[in-house]
């Protein structure tokens, strides 16, 4: 399926998992999934706190983002970019 934004993730993911948990779209995966049920997610509100895993967070395999900026909300070391999957003009142009 067609995702009309681009998932970019930046180096300065430290694996916390708080764009796993806030995607509407269920659009990310976390690499080497060391995630346990006794491993406590962090509280994304705690003021930009990171587990420093060895995981990093990986976009899924055909995912749709909506471009509803939540994951860049929440992610507290600011690796993650939302862009349009096509230059803002070639909508204008569409119109
Ligand atoms: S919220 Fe940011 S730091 Fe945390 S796993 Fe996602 S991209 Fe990495
Ligand atoms: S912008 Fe919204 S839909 Fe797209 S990856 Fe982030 S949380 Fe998911």
């Amino acid at each position: 399926m067609y995702s009309p934004y681009v998932i970019h993730i930046g180096p300065s993911c430290c694996g916390c998992g708080a764009c796993v948990r806030q995607c509407v779209r269920d659009n990310f995966a976390l690499a080497g999934d060391r995630r346990t049920s006794d491993s406590a997610p962090l509280d994304d509100r705690d003021g930009g706190g990171c587990a420093a895993t060895d995981d990093r967070a990986e976009a899924k395999k055909d995912y749709v983002c909506v471009g509803c900026m939540a994951c860049v909300k929440w992610c507290p070391t600011h690796a993650l970019i939302i862009t349009p999957a096509k230059p803002v003009s070639a909508y204008i142009r569409a119109r």
